[in-house]
Formats: C-alpha cells, sequence, structure tokens
C-alpha cells in the first residue's frame, strides 16, 4: 500500500498508508482539520507506473486496429495501381 504524505494546518506533515483505490483524506484524522495531500516521490512512482501500463495496452490495441486497417486497405491499393497501370498501358 502507498504512503500519502499529508499537511495539516495545526499539525503539520504527516504521513498515511491508504489502498490506491481510497479517495484522499479531508480531515485530519488528528485534530479533525482540513488537511491537503501532498505529491511525494513514493506516489509519482505508483502513478507512472500505472501510466505506463494503460499507455502500453492501449497502444498494442492501437497497432492492432491500425494492421487490420491496413490489411483492408492494401487489396484496395493493389487494385487501384492495377488500374492504374493498366490505363497507362492502355
Ligand atoms: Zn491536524
Amino acid at each position: 500500500m502507498p504512503k500519502y504524505d499529508y499537511s495539516c494546518d495545526k499539525c503539520g506533515v504527516f504521513e498515511v498508508t491508504q489502498p490506491i483505490t481510497e479517495s484522499p483524506l479531508e480531515q485530519c484524522p488528528y485534530c479533525g482539520g482540513n488537511v491537503k495531500r501532498l505529491i511525494s516521490s513514493n506516489v509519482n512512482i505508483i502513478f507512472k507506473g500505472s501510466g505506463f501500463y494503460k499507455t502500453e495496452y492501449r497502444s498494442q490495441d492501437y497497432i492492432k486496429k491500425l494492421k487490420e486497417e491496413d490489411k483492408a486497405k492494401a487489396p484496395a491499393k493493389e487494385k487501384n495501381k492495377n488500374q492504374q497501370s493498366s490505363t497507362t498501358a492502355s
């Protein structure tokens, strides 16, 4: 589980261990005041990791789609070429 740094007006900065799926704290667990979540290096690595995974997954899907489009385009292109060459020949 990642650790998040929070900053409280009264208590200062403290660390909270939360699951990624959990929404950030809005209240200080010590005094109940407003807290802000700080971006720690710990959190950055996790965001990069999941982002990379998503990009990778999407790009593979994208490449797959591109290949399918290429297959669909290829016969049409050749047909066009043949027509062009036959018109130039005659
Ligand atoms: Zn506090």
